[in-house]
């Protein structure tokens, strides 16, 4: 079977100087392909200058719908693979939460990314007051559905209930095999359904092992090479 995926989020954070400490340490771990790292886009071909010759994978964590022209401020899926990113981030609770994003944008950028050649990880997940009203299914549906008619195969899914996102509450192993198991009902089976929320050095591997993970998407535990590499090798 395929290692699990293992994809990390910067988010706003880190440097010129934190890029060059972690990921040329990510670089010497002899990690897989199964193993990736979103920058913020001023880090991006600093990163990637960093990962010649290493099979881990380059990573946006968001793109503009849009293909060129005058969209000031905005970053286009084909200058992400341009400039050597293989995955990209769409639909982040972050993005949806902070900046406007609607399941209907984010179904956008991610037929640009497929047009780019990028592999999209669409976000999904629900709040805390929607799970306590028994409607966390329901709102998954209905972040999924904008996406009919994309085939499966092409993208990655992943699960991340926004009460567990920095919280460092992890969702429980039956929460997280059940929503997996509603995901792939909802899609396909063979869907590849990422966990994300509060993964750490010592919760990824118990993770990892719960019915239906076919990998992670890890935050915080990202901007430290030692917690990151913990993370990886539970993969
Ligand atoms: P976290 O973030 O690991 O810091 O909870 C996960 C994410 O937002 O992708």
């Amino acid at each position: 079977m395929a290692r699990q995926l293992v994809v990390g989020n910067w988010k706003m954070h880190g440097s010129v100087g934190q890029v060059r400490s972690v990921v040329p340490e990510l670089a010497r771990a002899e990690l897989g392909s199964n193993v990736s790292i979103c920058m913020p886009y001023p880090y991006l071909s600093l990163a990637k200058s960093l990962l010649v010759d290493t099979p881990v994978q380059l990573g946006a964590q968001d793109l503009c719908e849009f293909h060129i022209g005058a969209y000031t401020g905005e970053v286009s899926a084909a200058m992400l693979a341009d400039v050597g990113c293989e995955l990209v981030i769409i639909g982040h609770s972050e993005r949806r939460r902070y900046f406007g994003e609607t399941s209907e944008t984010a179904a956008r950028k991610v037929r640009a990314a497929l047009d780019a050649g990028l592999l999209p990880i669409y976000c999904v997940g629900e709040t805390q007051e929607q799970r306590d009203a028994g409607v966390a299914r329901d709102v998954i549906a209905d972040e999924l559905k904008v996406l009919s008619g994309v085939p499966t195969s092409l993208y990655a899914v992943a699960y991340e209930p926004m009460w567990a996102v920095g919280t460092g509450v992890t969702a429980a192993p039956e929460q997280i095999s059940e929503m997996h198991a509603f995901i792939k009902q909802t899609l396909s089976q063979h869907t590849c359904v990422l966990y994300g929320g509060s993964v750490k050095g010592n919760n990824a591997a118990h993770i990892m092992a719960v019915d239906g993970v076919d990998g992670v998407l890890v935050g915080g535990a990202a901007l430290s090479a030692t917690e990151f590499l913990r993370i990886c090798r539970a993969a």
